[in-house]
Order: structure tokens, then sequence, then C-alpha cells
């Protein structure tokens, strides 16, 4: 048997029976992740590793080149997680993670889409806004260099993207949601994060407040503000 395969029966016969109080409870109760994850597929970039998770931590959507369709273009798989979980589990921050040597950005960097992969082809469009950023920003980039700038654009894309989501647009705007760009550099082991402020990445420190693509910040329209303002602390009772 691949050995891979087998090491199924370790997890039934001591990775389950360590955990079988967590697994207990997240039975009974059901999940509530606090966060959705979309990364790449590959394999090298393990989202409950990085965020060191447990089960029942982390919504997870993985695809190739950590994409997400905007709203209007496809149903899909990536549509129907990110819907749910911000509609049912109520997370409250979904995190695009792109990583270093991907071979989906590659691709995307190439100067022709691979041949004879239709699906990944018609995927990768996804991600022309990323390419196009780049080719008329930096237009001297080349190789790696060119390849990290389409993936770190990529994901600033797929943000993009996420907001035209009418369930992130609206949990957005009640300021239930915020939205992370993460990239990973899989050689140094470090996680760059993008900050919308200053439209930088920059790495993700202890000691320094997380940087946020887009902040949960209630909108108002007009003087109307979108979302019921929190509830107030209740009304003294009157001196008797
Ligand atoms: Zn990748």
């Amino acid at each position: 048997m691949n050995e891979l395969i087998g090491r199924v029966f370790s997890f039934e016969k001591s990775v389950f029976p360590a955990s079988s109080d967590l697994f207990a409870r997240l039975s009974a109760e059901g999940q509530s992740p606090k966060a959705l994850m979309i990364s790449c597929a590959d394999s090298r970039v393990v989202p409950e590793q990085i965020m060191q998770a447990q089960p029942g931590d982390l919504f997870v959507c993985r695809n190739a080149g950590n994409i997400v369709p905007p709203f209007a273009t496809m149903n899909g798989g990536v549509s129907s997680t990110v819907e749910y979980g911000v509609m049912v589990l109520g997370v409250s921050d979904i995190i695009v993670c792109g990583h270093s040597d991907c071979g989906a950005m590659k691709a995307l960097a190439a100067p022709e889409m691979p041949e004879g992969m239709p699906n990944v082809a018609a995927w990768l469009r996804h991600g022309t806004a990323a390419k196009n950023v780049v080719d008329t920003c930096c237009p001297h980039a080349e190789g790696p260099e060119r390849v990290r700038a389409i993936s770190l654009e990529n994901v600033i894309a797929q943000i993009a993207h996420l907001r035209t989501h009418p369930s992130v647009a609206a949990a957005i705007a009640r300021g239930e949601l915020s939205l992370h760009g993460w990239f990973v550099d899989i050689h140094a082991g470090q996680v760059l994060g993008f900050d919308g402020t200053t439209g930088e990445f920059r790495p993700l420190r202890e000691d320094e407040p997380l940087p946020v693509a887009l902040p949960a910040q209630p909108r108002f329209a007009g003087e109307t503000r979108l979302a019921p303002a929190p509830v107030s602390a209740a009304p003294k009772a009157e001196a008797a």
C-alpha cells in the first residue's frame, strides 16, 4: 500500500483517540470556525499548520492559485464556500493566502497559457488583472521577480473579487467582516500581510498590529448607518 494512504490507520488508532473530547464537542455542537482561508492547493502550504489550527478552528478552501472568481462570472465551489462561510458560519475574517514558487502563478506569468489544460487556462484568467498590473507597472521585472510580483498582485486581485460577492459586500458594510491578504514565503518560512492603508506587503510580527487589507468598519449610506448600532449597556433600573 502507498505509505501515505496507509497513515489513515494511524489517524484512527492514535490521532483521533487523543482528540476524542474535541471531536465529541465539535460533533455535538457543530462547527463555528472564526476565519475562512482561501489558499493554494500546493502541498507545501498547509493552512492549518500555518495557523496552528485545531479541528473546528479554520474553514478552508484550496484551489490552484488561491483564486476567487468574481461573483458574476460563475457559480462554483469557491463562491459557494465563501457564501456558506459568511452567511451560515458567520466568519469574521477571510484570508486570501498566496505563496512563493507557485506553479499556477508561474503559468499565469508565462507568455502562453499551458497547452492541453483548458481548465487551468480558463481558471487562471481570473488572475489576469494581477498580470496586467505587473506588466504595466513593472515592465522590466523578469523571471522569479516577476512571478513573485504577480503572485502578490494576485492576492490583491482576489480580494477585489471577494468584494463582488453579495454576502461579503454586505458583511463588510455591516462592519462584521475583515479581509486579509497573506503571502507565504516557503523558503524563508515567513508570512507577509497586505496593509490596505499603505498598499504594502510586510512581515507579520507579533509585536506589531496585524496588517489588514480591509478592516471591519461599519459604513454609512448618507447619514444612515448600514448596520444596527451595537446594543449598549442595559438601562439602569430606576431607583426604588
Ligand atoms: Zn500555488
